[in-house]
C-alpha cells in the first residue's frame, strides 16, 4: 500500500521535480538506472576491450509517460523489421517497480531496444541541460515522439529521416556474426545528433553548399565524441591514456575514431576508398583548402570535427601544464567547457545556409558572452586553431547598433507572439537588410535559460530567426537537365537578445537586395551554383517530384533535387555510410 502511494505521489510531484537538483531527484527515486553498451560489443571484442567498455548503467530522469516500448514523451521504440515484416512485441515497463522487464540478457532484442532508447534519452537530456542549451529542444517535424526502429532490416547503415520522423538502425553480418548498429554508442549518438540539429535549425535540412551539408555531419560526429566522454568507463579510460601519454589526446583513439563498425577489414563488403579500419577520424589536420571542390558532406565535416577535437586536446594540455591538474580533472573540465561552447554556438548560428565561418564566429561570441574575461586564454587557443584550418573570417561582426528595440518594443511580447515579432522585423527591415516588399517568415522564436560554471545563471536570451528566399535560375549547359530550373537562395538571420533588451548577436545571410548587400548576395549565389555544378558533374543529384517522397526509401539515400512548386529543394537523408559508395542514388 505504502509503495503504491509513494509512486502516485511521485507522479504528482513530477512537475516540481524538474526544479530539483540531480542529487535530490536521485534520492527521491526519480532518476532510474538503465544499462547501456558503452561501446559496440562487436568492436569491443575486436580490440579485446570488452572488460573495459562493457555495460554501464546510466541514470535517466524518470517521467510519468515512460511505458512499454520503451516509450516516453519524446521517444518511442518500435521493433519492426522491414525485411521480414515482423513486429516484435514491445519491452514491458513495470510502473510499480519502475523497471523494464526481461532486459537482463544483453544478447536479447529487449536489451537492444532499451539500450538505444536510453542512449537517445541521455543525449536529449544533455542538450537540454542548463549547462548546454538550457531549453527544450523540439524535433524537426510535427509530433512529440521520434520513432526509433532498432532492427529495421539487414543493411550496413543507420540514419535519421525527418519525413519518416524516425531513426532507423540496421544490422549486418561480419564473418557470420551479426553486428547491430543499435548497439553502437557512436552510431546511435551520431544519428541522434542529426535529429537534434534538425530540431534546432530545421532549415539546415535544405542544402545550399557542401559546407551546409557537412555541418550536419560535424554536429552528429561531435555529439558522438562528446557523449562518449560522458560515460564513466570511456572517460576513465581516456584519462588513463592521457596520464601515460603526457596529456596527448591524440592517443585516445577510442573517441577519435567514428564508425568503426562499418569498416571492418576483411569483411565481405569493404569500402574501396577506405584503407583504414574506421570511417572518419577526428584526429586530422584537414584545412578548408582541401575541401574547396568537395561535395561530400562527411569529408567536408572533418575540417570542423578536427578543429574541435584539437581545441579539446589543447585545453587539456593547458590545464595539465598551467593549472597543474591531473589528467582526469583536466579532461573533465576541458570537456565541460567544450560542451558548453560547441553546442551553445548553435543558438547564434544563422537561420539558413550555415558556413563553417558562421559557426566559428558564433562559437567565439558564445565564448565571449559566457566568459567576458578570458582568464585562461582559451579564446586565443580557439582562434589560432581555426585560423590554421583556413577558416577565414574568425571575428564576429558587431551587431547593428541602430535596431530600434529597447525603447519601442516589449521584448516579452515579441518572444511570445509571431505578430509582434513580424512588426518588429518589418520596422527594422532596412537595418536588418530585409528587402522592402519582400515577404519573410519567422523561422523560430525561443527563450533560453543557461548557466555557467558553478550554476551561475546567465541572462536569459531571446532568439528570433527569420527567413526568405530569392529565386535563382540555373542558366547554361553545365546544369544539364536542371537548366532553366529555379533554386532558392536562402536568406535570413538570427537575432539574439538578452532579457534586458540588449542585442547580443546578429548573424545574417543577405540576398542581393538592398543594394548595399548586393556584393555579399552575389558571392552567395556564386557558391550555390558552384555546389550544384559539383553535384551534377559528380552525378550525385537527381530530380524527384515532391509527390514521390510520400514514403521513405531507406536503402539508397542521396542528394535529391525535389521539384516542389516552382523551385528545386536540395535535400538529403543524412546517413552514416561512407558516401563515396553509399550516397550514390542509381537510376536503376
Ligand atoms: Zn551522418
Amino acid at each position: 500500500m505504502g509503495q503504491i502511494k509513494k509512486s502516485i505521489d511521485l507522479e504528482k510531484i513530477y512537475g516540481l521535480s524538474l526544479k530539483l537538483s540531480k542529487q535530490d531527484r536521485e534520492d527521491l527515486g526519480m532518476r532510474i538506472p538503465v544499462n547501456i553498451f558503452v561501446q559496440d560489443p562487436f568492436i569491443a571484442q575486436r580490440y579485446k576491450q570488452k572488460k573495459k567498455f562493457g555495460i554501464e548503467p546510466i541514470k535517466l530522469d524518470w517521467e510519468p509517460s515512460w511505458g512499454n516500448g520503451p516509450t516516453s514523451s519524446r521517444v518511442a521504440v518500435v521493433d519492426y523489421n522491414m525485411d521480414t515484416d515482423i513486429l516484435a512485441s514491445p519491452v514491458k515497463w513495470d510502473r510499480k517497480k519502475k523497471k523494464f522487464i526481461g532486459t537482463t540478457d544483453p544478447n536479447s532484442f529487449r536489451f537492444h531496444n532499451v539500450n538505444v532508447w536510453a542512449i537517445i534519452h541521455n543525449i536529449i537530456a544533455f542538450f537540454e541541460d542548463p549547462y548546454v542549451m538550457g531549453r527544450p529542444i523540439p524535433w524537426g517535424f510535427n509530433g512529440n515522439r521520434l520513432i526509433v526502429v532498432p532492427h529495421a532490416g539487414e543493411k550496413k547503415n543507420a540514419f535519421y529521416s525527418r519525413r519518416g520522423k524516425c531513426l532507423l538502425f540496421y544490422y549486418f553480418f561480419s564473418g557470420g556474426v551479426p553486428v547491430y548498429t543499435c548497439l553502437s554508442h557512436d552510431i546511435v549518438a551520431h544519428e541522434t545528433g542529426h535529429a537534434i540539429l534538425d530540431g534546432i535549425r530545421p532549415h539546415y535540412f535544405h542544402f545550399s553548399s557542401a559546407q551546409s551539408s557537412g555541418f550536419h555531419e560535424f554536429i552528429a560526429d561531435l555529439t558522438a565524441i562528446l557523449s562518449a566522454l560522458r560515460t564513466t568507463s570511456v572517460r576513465h579510460a581516456v584519462a588513463d591514456i592521457l596520464e601515460k601519454a603526457d596529456g596527448q589526446l591524440w592517443e585516445a583513439q577510442v573517441i577519435s575514431r567514428l564508425g568503426e563498425e562499418f569498416a571492418v577489414k576483411g569483411s565481405e563488403e569493404t569500402y574501396e576508398s577506405v584503407d583504414r579500419n574506421y570511417i572518419r577520424n577526428a584526429y586530422n589536420d584537414k584545412t578548408m583548402d582541401q575541401i574547396k571542390n568537395c561535395w561530400i558532406p562527411h569529408d567536408c565535416s572533418e575540417v570542423l570535427t578536427g578543429a574541435l577535437f584539437q581545441i579539446l586536446a589543447e585545453i587539456i594540455i593547458y590545464r595539465i601544464e598551467k593549472e597543474n591538474e591531473s589528467a582526469k580533472a583536466a579532461l573533465w573540465r576541458a570537456t565541460q567547457h567544450l560542451n558548453r561552447l560547441a553546442f551553445r554556438a548553435l543558438d547564434y548560428c544563422p537561420s539558413v545556409d550555415i558556413q563553417f565561418e558562421d559557426y566559428v564566429q558564433a562559437l567565439i561570441r558564445a565564448n565571449e558572452i559566457a566568459y567576458p574575461v578570458d582568464t585562461h586564454g582559451y579564446l586565443e587557443i580557439i582562434k589560432e586553431i581555426f585560423k590554421k584550418r583556413g577558416i577565414e573570417k574568425i571575428d564576429p561582426d558587431p551587431p547593428p547598433k541602430a535596431v530600434s528595440f529597447t525603447w519601442k518594443y516589449d521584448l516579452e511580447s515579441i518572444a511570445s507572439s509571431h505578430t509582434a515579432a513580424y512588426h518588429f522585423l518589418d520596422d527594422n527591415r532596412e537595418i536588418l537588410d530585409i528587402p522592402l516588399n519582400q515577404d519573410f517568415e519567422i523561422a523560430d522564436i525561443y527563450y533560453t535559460n543557461k548557466v555557467k560554471g558553478a550554476y551561475e545563471r546567465l541572462p536569459r536570451e531571446i532568439i528570433l530567426e527569420y527567413i526568405w528566399n530569392e529565386a535563382i535560375t540555373l542558366r547554361g549547359n553545365d546544369f544539364g537537365e536542371f537548366q532553366n530550373k529555379k533554386v532558392p537562395l536562402r536568406c535570413g538571420g538570427t537575432l539574439v537578445f538578452e532579457e534586458r533588451g540588449n542585442l547580443l548577436y546578429w548573424s545574417r545571410k543577405a540576398g542581393t537586395k538592398p543594394k548595399r548587400v548586393r556584393k555579399i548576395g552575389n558571392e552567395r549565389i556564386k557558391k550555390l551554383l558552384h555546389y550544384i555544378k559539383l553535384l551534377i558533374a559528380a552525378d550525385k543529384i537527381r530530380l524527384v517530384p515532391a509527390e514521390a517522397l510520400q514514403h521513405i526509401n531507406p536503402y539508397q539515400p542521396a542528394i535529391e533535387a525535389i521539384q516542389d512548386g516552382g523551385m528545386l529543394q536540395l535535400e538529403i537523408t543524412p546517413e552514416f555510410l561512407n558516401p563515396t559508395k553509399g550516397l550514390v542514388k542509381s537510376n536503376e
